[in-house]
């Protein structure tokens, strides 16, 4: 059995996404700033895939700006939100400390420029309260950004409720919603959000590509110079096959939110509760208040390297964390954050399962992983250590 269970890291494209990029690679492959018809007929795909874009984030066509994906917009909302705070004397900024590295890193830069970071505590569920924001919020802060969903552990935050404090504030609230959109509906107007990352490959559509909604009047700032493409603040020709592919992948996702979820949630359900029959295994991440395909244990005594190789072995394509940590050695920065002992941290098993998944994959999933966990253990020092209680458990039986 071939069994892919890596959604977070990457999807599969759609069919639909495909053919809606094919006729831009084969027949409309214009540059869209060319004044001849074939680079103007690209241009008018590129205003109606804006235009497309927009209507399912409920915005205005002028509010998106394409990037090259995920890690692109959240540089670029970021730097945003930080240089109109440099202009105006205020440089704090709020954030958690389970975001995707595009955020921690991209504060971490913004530090070293004189910029103060403040990092919510994700507490043991992997969720923030609104109250945390309030409370963080200070008269210098030009900067909220939390993430919509958490790659690693599915968590979702309170976007609605933090954009409502944010708005009436007067500060900036951006959010990374690359693994929340297609699961999560997602209205920027309504939910009072000024600036929103997506990125296409998580959502069935092709990878490169991914846009930024910035709300109108806010000026954006250049992360990449050059020619006058997207309103002169985000140069190079627009990748306008993949433009396409992400606007159809879009259409087909939102469209289909309800039924994919109901799917979905059954199969992880299913998934959670065949796992928490291993003995000391833990869920991390709250159990209701998370994405309909995101699994994601601790099964103490188990090197999470090694599971996931051995997982291969039998078929299944799963993840030891986040794709980005994997080849380093360092323990999740999202489970040590959640509390997670380093030991333990190290433990960890990601699969992102989708609507397209069965129950038998889901069964043969979770003996694979109970099989692979007892021969691990039985060769495993730590879990010796535990057994004769030279070391204590973490977690219960
Ligand atoms: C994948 C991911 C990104 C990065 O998106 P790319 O398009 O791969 O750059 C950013 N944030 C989150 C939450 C992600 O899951």
């Amino acid at each position: 059995m071939q069994i892919y269970a890596d959604n977070a890291a990457t999807t599969k494209m759609s069919r639909t996404a495909i053919d809606a990029m094919l006729p831009y690679l084969e027949e409309i492959y214009g540059n869209p700033s060319s004044l001849h018809s074939i680079g103007q007929r690209a241009k008018d795909a590129l205003m109606e895939a804006r235009q497309r874009a927009a209507s399912v984030l409920g915005c205005q066509a002028r509010e998106i700006t394409f990037t090259s994906g995920g890690s692109e917009a959240d540089n670029q909302a970021i730097l945003t939100a930080a240089a109109i705070g440099a202009k105006t004397g205020k440089k704090h900024i709020v954030s958690t400390a389970f975001e995707h590295h595009a955020v921690l890193h991209t504060l971490d830069a913004l530090k070293k420029q004189g910029f103060e970071i403040t990092l919510l505590d994700i507490r043991e569920n992997g969720l923030i309260t609104p109250n945390q924001i309030t409370e963080a919020i200070r008269p210098e802060t030009c900067l909220v950004s939390v993430m919509y969903a958490n790659n690693e552990i599915g968590t979702i935050q309170p976007i609605p409720e933090i954009g409502q404090i944010c708005w009436e504030k007067g500060v900036l609230f951006h959010t990374d919603a690359v693994q929340a959109f297609g699961h999560l509906p997602i209205h920027v107007t309504e939910q009072q959000i000024d600036m929103l990352s997506l990125s296409a490959h998580k959502f069935y559509g092709p990878k490169g590509v991914g846009l930024l909604y910035c709300r109108r009047g806010i000026p954006l700032t250049n992360v990449i110079y050059g020619g006058a493409q997207e309103g002169g603040k985000r140069a190079g020709t627009e990748n306008v096959p993949g433009i396409m592919g992400m606007t159809a992948a879009m259409e087909e996702a939102a469209a289909n939110i309800e039924r994919n979820r109901r799917k979905t949630v059954l199969l992880r359900d299913r998934l959670i509760r065949e796992l928490s029959a291993i003995p000391h295994s833990i869920l991390n991440g709250d159990q209701e208040k998370r994405l309909p395909g995101n699994v994601n244990f601790c099964f103490e005594g188990v090197d999470g390297e090694s599971l996931l190789l051995m997982l291969d072995q039998k078929g299944i394509a799963a993840s030891s964390g986040s794709a980005c940590a994997s080849g380093s050695l360092d323990p999740s920065h999202v489970l040590l954050a959640l509390g997670r002992p380093y030991e333990l941290a190290l433990s960890s098993l990601r699969l992102t399962i989708n609507e397209n998944n069965t129950e038998e994959e889901i069964d043969f999933i979770a003996a694979s992983v109970s099989e692979t966990v007892d021969k691990l253990r039985k060769l495993s020092p730590v879990w010796q250590d535990l057994l004769s209680g030279r070391r204590d458990f973490v977690t219960k039986e």
